[in-house]
């Protein structure tokens, strides 16, 4: 810990008493080194477990919970029909609100380019915007046939097969139309078609 060393034997008198002020202020740092290093190590795990607890399956359901069955409980019960009206909706919303930020956020930016330059990349940048939107207007109707397939007790059963598409599927795709075989088929014979 001496910053400096003895010049000279002359000097080696001075040398002594720093040093020996220098090992006090080591011995005195010491004891508050050591808690300093054992401290950080319990708070280090807490925050892995705080975010294994935050980050569930809920993230796909909008808001909402995933679906607990009773035993016996019939497929598609009233309930269950509630259920997926329910993530349907809160989707819908998200999908709604996304749509009218960018709307008004183009019309708030469309007038503030005068360069011609700033504007054909601000055009770019519309027309990519454009196209997300488009997306999601086009679910948004596929969320509202969805529904309506709810209303007619005509949700939850292949398209192809008629089989149970299933709860947890169904909550990882609200508006799927084909049970997990059928979906992996179509797409098997998809890529085959493109090769
Ligand atoms: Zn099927």
């Amino acid at each position: 810990m001496a910053t400096k060393k003895a010049p000279s034997k002359a000097a080696s008198k001075s040398a002594k008493t720093t040093k020996a002020a220098a090992t006090k202020i080591a011995k005195k740092s010491a004891p508050s080194k050591a808690a300093a290093s054992k401290k950080p190590n319990p708070k280090k795990a807490a925050p892995t477990r705080a975010k294994r607890a935050a980050s569930g399956p809920s993230l796909s359901l909008h808001g909402i919970q995933p679906y607990e069955s009773k035993k016996n409980e019939d497929y598609m019960s009233d309930k269950q029909k509630d259920h997926f009206r329910e993530i349907l909706m809160a989707w819908k919303g998200e999908l709604m609100e996304e749509v009218d930020r960018t709307m008004s956020h183009m019309k708030d930016e469309a007038a503030n380019f005068p360069d011609p330059a700033d504007r054909a990349t601000q055009e770019e940048e519309f027309s990519l915007e454009l196209r997300t939107r488009d997306r999601e207007r086009k679910l948004i109707k596929k969320i509202d046939s969805t529904l309506e397939l709810i209303e007619h007790d005509d949700y939850g059963w292949c398209d192809q097969c008629g089989v149970e598409i299933g709860i947890r599927r169904l909550e990882a795709r609200p508006t799927a139309t084909l049970c997990i075989d059928c979906k992996t088929l179509d797409e098997i014979k998809e890529k085959l078609t493109t090769i």
